[in-house]
């Protein structure tokens, strides 16, 4: 079945009920977001009327809260050893906020390893994320999806290998599995329009069923450019055909898929339309014209 949402926004008021209310705005049947601005680490505790409250909203709504995903802050960093105790606390405090909010799967940037290089900053990664799930005990239900990046500056995850040597260096292999961004792929040399090639090289090095996440994006950029700048589906370098093949691929199916694609003229979200067109499996190049009216 298909799993489709967007990213969406989560406030201090209304929290998961706000999220979901905005979900099933763009006919989603999941979603994702930040349980706080991504730059900061002003975090209101989760209350849970408001948690109770939201899941009645999902089941209303046909979002299945096994397939929500929070993301965590771009701010933790493990990598740097500057401030690794604060990325550890946080990311342990985040990790507690999800587990509280009855959600399974915390998408997470590996890290940049400025200037330190990779194998250092693998190192930094791994000890960090056994020292938060040491924190976080056994009572922990919240699997961490390392993103695959697109290699922008010195950020670690852009290879494949290099995630799987994060993994092999963690303890809680059951709690880690891996988010893809499409993206993030063509940016960092893989090739979206040979997705079964792709499929079969991620999976000499990581099985399948460790992918817990697809974010759906678009680029701006040509292939290997080491950018990160997502573009609307169909409007961008990877193209709508290959997206699609993406989002429907059997190996995928179940697998939550979730755009992150950026609002038109910056202020108006495109996820209802596309969300449209990726149902209908077809390409409607007036989208932008249609969010304005
Ligand atoms: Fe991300
Ligand atoms: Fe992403
Ligand atoms: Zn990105």
């Amino acid at each position: 079945m298909l799993w489709i949402g967007s990213h969406v926004g989560f406030n201090k008021k209304t929290q998961l009920v706000g999220s979901v209310e905005e979900a099933a705005s763009y006919g989603s049947n999941t979603f994702m977001f930040y349980t706080g601005a991504p730059q900061n680490t002003t975090r209101s505790p989760i209350d849970q009327e408001l948690v109770k409250k939201a899941k009645d909203k999902m089941k209303e709504a046909g979002i299945n809260v096994e397939k929500v995903i929070v993301h965590a802050p771009y701010i933790i960093n493990l990598c740097n050893e500057g401030n690794f105790t604060f990325s550890v606390d946080f990311l342990t405090e985040e990790v507690k906020r999800v587990n509280e909010l009855g959600i399974s799967y915390l998408v997470l940037h590996p890290g940049s390893h400025v200037g330190l290089g990779i194998e250092r900053g693998i190192e930094n990664i791994a000890k960090g994320l056994n020292q938060v799930f040491e924190a976080v005990g056994p009572d922990n239900k919240v699997t961490i999806l390392l993103e695959t990046m697109a290699g922008k500056g010195s950020e670690v995850g852009s290879k494949i290998e290099e995630l799987k040597e994060i993994m092999d260096k963690v303890t809680e292999k059951e709690k880690l599995g891996i988010c893809l961004d499409t993206c993030h792929l063509n940016d960092s040399g893989y090739d979206m329009s040979q997705f079964d090639d792709f499929l079969n090289t991620f999976e000499s090095i990581i099985p399948l069923s460790k992918i817990g996440c697809v974010h759906i994006n678009d680029s701006k950029n040509e292939l290997s450019a080491h950018k990160d700048r997502h573009e609307n589906i169909g409007f961008g370098t990877i193209g709508f055909d290959t997206l699609i093949k993406i989002i429907y691929h059997e190996k995928l199916e179940d697998i939550p898929k979730i755009l992150e694609t950026p609002y038109v003229n910056k202020l108006y979200p495109p996820y209802k339309q596309e969300i449209e067109m990726i149902r209908k499996k077809e390409f409607n190049e007036k989208l932008i014209d249609l969010i304005k009216e």
